[in-house]
C-alpha cells in the first residue's frame, strides 16, 4: 500500500487515493493521492502552507469540465473549492457576489429569477464561476464581459488580494492567473425583463443542444479554435474523422470538437484519438490545432 501523506488537520474533507474519474465529466482519470474539499479561506491557505513546505504539487479543480487526467496517479494535492462557503451567489441590485465554487447553472438560474441579463452566454456549461473565469469561458459572450473584480488567493503564500477585471490579462480560454486562486467574483449585471432573460438563456441553450453532444460524456471541445475564421471542428470534419474511434473515446458526430467517452474510455484513448487527429489536420491542410482542454 501507498504511504499516506501526512496531512494537517481541516475540517473540511479529505479523501486519499481518490479517483479523479469521478470528478470531471469525462469520467476519466486515475486517483490522485489527496483529494481536499477546505471548508474556508482559512483552511486553503493551511493547505498551500503545508504543500509549500513539502514541496507537494498542488491542482485547483472546479467541475473538472474542461480537464483529461492521465490514467497514472496524480501524485499531489486536489483542491475542490465544493464546500458550502465558496458557493454563495449572493445579489444586491444589479451586483453579484458570486463564490468560485458556485456552479453556473445556479448563477443563471437566480440571476434569471432577478432579471438580470449578462451571465446567459455561459447556459449549458457544466462549470464553475472559478472554473469558467480561469478558462475565460463563454458560449457567444464570455465570462469577462461582464466581470468587475475577483477575490484571489495566492498559490505560494495564501495572501488575499481583490484584482479589476481590466487588469486580467483575458484572451481566448485565457486568463492569466496561474499564480493565483479564485475565491469570488463580482459580476455587474443589467437589469431586464425576466421574460427576455430566461428566452434569451432558453434561445442560446437549444442552439448549443441543436449542436452540441451536451448528454455525453465529454471535456467540451478538445481544440483551440485556430486565428482563422475556421473553426477547429470544421478541419476536424474536412478530414473525416467524425465518428473516429480509438479505444471507447470517439470523435462526435454531432460536433467534431467533442471527444466522447463511449463507455470506459482510458484517458490514453483520448490522447492517442488527440494526436490522431492533430497530425491527419496538419497533414491535409497545414494547421496546429492546439488543446484547450487541460490535461494533467
Ligand atoms: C458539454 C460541455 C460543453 C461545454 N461548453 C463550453 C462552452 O460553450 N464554452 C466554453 O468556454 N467552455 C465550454 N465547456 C468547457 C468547460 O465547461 C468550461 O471551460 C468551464 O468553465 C470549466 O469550468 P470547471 O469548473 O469545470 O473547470 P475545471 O475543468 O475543473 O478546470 C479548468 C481549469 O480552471 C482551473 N480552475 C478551476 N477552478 C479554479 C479556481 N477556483 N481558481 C483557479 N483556477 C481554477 C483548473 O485548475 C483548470 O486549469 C464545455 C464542457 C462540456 C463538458
Amino acid at each position: 500500500m501507498k504511504k499516506r501523506i501526512d496531512f494537517p488537520k481541516i475540517k473540511g474533507r479529505v479523501c486519499f487515493n481518490e479517483p479523479l474519474s469521478r470528478h470531471t465529466t469525462f469520467r476519466i482519470g486515475g486517483p490522485c493521492a489527496v483529494w481536499i474539499e477546505p471548508q474556508n479561506e482559512k483552511e486553503l491557505k493551511k493547505i498551500l502552507k503545508f504543500a509549500g513546505s513539502k514541496a507537494k504539487k498542488i491542482f485547483i479543480i472546479g467541475a473538472g469540465s474542461n480537464i483529461l487526467f492521465r490514467d497514472k496517479a496524480f501524485n499531489g494535492m486536489m483542491i475542490h473549492l465544493g464546500s458550502k462557503n465558496f458557493k454563495k451567489i449572493h445579489f444586491t441590485g444589479t451586483k453579484a457576489i458570486i463564490g468560485a465554487g458556485a456552479m453556473l447553472n445556479r448563477v443563471i438560474m437566480r440571476a434569471c429569477k432577478k432579471g438580470l441579463s449578462g451571465v446567459e452566454g455561459l447556459v449549458g456549461i457544466p462549470g464553475t464561476m472559478g472554473g469558467a473565469i480561469f478558462m475565460n469561458s463563454g458560449y457567444n459572450r464570455v465570462v469577462a464581459n461582464s466581470l468587475d473584480e475577483i477575490k484571489v488567493m495566492r498559490r505560494t503564500n495564501g495572501n488575499i488580494r481583490r484584482l479589476k477585471s481590466k487588469d486580467i490579462k483575458f484572451g481566448y480560454r485565457h486568463s492569466g492567473l496561474n499564480s493565483y486562486i479564485i475565491l469570488e467574483a463580482t459580476l455587474r449585471l443589467k437589469k431586464n425583463n425576466k421574460k427576455i432573460v430566461a428566452e434569451e438563456g432558453e434561445r442560446l441553450l437549444y442552439a448549443k443542444k441543436r449542436t452540441q453532444p451536451l448528454s455525453e460524456r465529454s471535456a467540451g471541445c478538445v481544440f483551440k479554435n485556430p486565428d482563422n475564421r475556421i473553426p477547429a471542428a470544421l478541419y476536424i470534419e474536412m478530414s473525416q474523422l467524425k465518428g473516429k474511434k480509438i479505444g471507447d473515446a470517439k470523435v462526435s458526430e454531432k460536433h467534431a470538437n467533442f471527444i466522447i467517452n463511449v463507455k470506459s474510455a482510458k484517458a490514453n484513448d483520448v490522447l492517442r484519438l488527440i494526436n490522431f487527429i492533430r497530425k491527419r489536420v496538419k497533414s491535409r491542410f497545414n494547421i496546429n490545432l492546439i488543446p484547450e482542454i487541460k490535461i494533467v
